[in-house]
């Protein structure tokens, strides 16, 4: 476990392209930590899912692999960050994903402690190999695990593929990823509490890797651009 300051919340951000394991990693480093993980890419497929008017909004834009919009996003996050399970801290997985969402969440956090972020580094060639290869459950829709073949399990549901996982999709999203969602690394880039790791490792490399990041950068804080870091 990370010993932070008394009473000082575990805020963290994942960042990194699609298929660098964000996922993975936030939803281990939540269960650890006993945070709640916000991603917002399920928030958006179970609305899909259940076809909410959200969901109804978002899918086309999310089956071509582009963004939704940042009123629309930062609306959903500043939400969910309202909730009672936040204060403690939390993982946020694939937000923010542009620059004025970067912005918005440095308001939101005001008062909530250090933000740590953790961009997770993988080549591009191993991102499309990864991404080819993903599956997730097409009932309950979490990502599958190595060691499945066929079935979900934890709810037995079968395992298929992203919809925006296929090949010209995924060239999309990666485009999109270096246009609108890399120039966040270098907005957080200068800050104490930023730390890049190695993706390209073994799963538990990349978590055992998480976990000395954040340890090390939690100890660090320092305000920033006026945000409450
Ligand atoms: P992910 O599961 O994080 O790869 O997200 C899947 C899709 O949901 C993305 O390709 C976007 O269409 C949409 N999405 C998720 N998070 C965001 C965000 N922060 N801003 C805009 N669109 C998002």
């Amino acid at each position: 476990m990370i010993q932070q300051r008394p009473g000082a919340a575990l805020n963290v951000v994942m960042l990194g392209p699609p298929g660098a394991g964000k996922g993975t990693q936030a939803e281990r480093f939540a269960r650890t930590h006993g945070l709640p993980k916000i991603s917002t890419g399920d928030i958006l497929r179970e609305a899909v899912h259940e076809h909410t008017p959200l969901g109804c909004a978002a899918r086309e834009t999310m089956d071509r692999g582009e963004l939704v919009g940042d009123a629309v996003m930062i609306g959903i996050v500043g939400e969910r960050l309202g909730r009672p399970d936040t204060p403690g801290g939390f993982v946020l997985d694939g937000f923010p994903r542009t620059v004025p969402q970067a912005e918005a969440l440095d308001d939101m956090m005001r008062g909530r402690g250090p933000l740590v972020v953790v961009d997770i580094v993988v080549p591009e060639d191993v991102l499309l190999r990864r991404l080819a290869a993903r599956r997730i459950c097409g009932d309950c829709g979490i990502n599958a695990a190595i060691e499945w073949t066929l079935n979900c399990g934890q709810c037995g549901g079968e395992l298929v593929h992203r919809t925006d996982d296929g090949n010209g999709v995924v060239r999309e999203r990666l485009k999109v990823y270096h246009r609108q969602t890399k120039p966040i690394v270098e907005f957080y880039a200068g800050r104490p509490t930023f730390r890049a790791i190695d993706g390209n490792q073994p799963p538990d490399l990349v978590t055992a890797a998480m976990d000395a990041a954040v340890r090390e950068a939690s100890l660090v804080t320092a305000p920033v651009k006026g945000a409450a870091l």
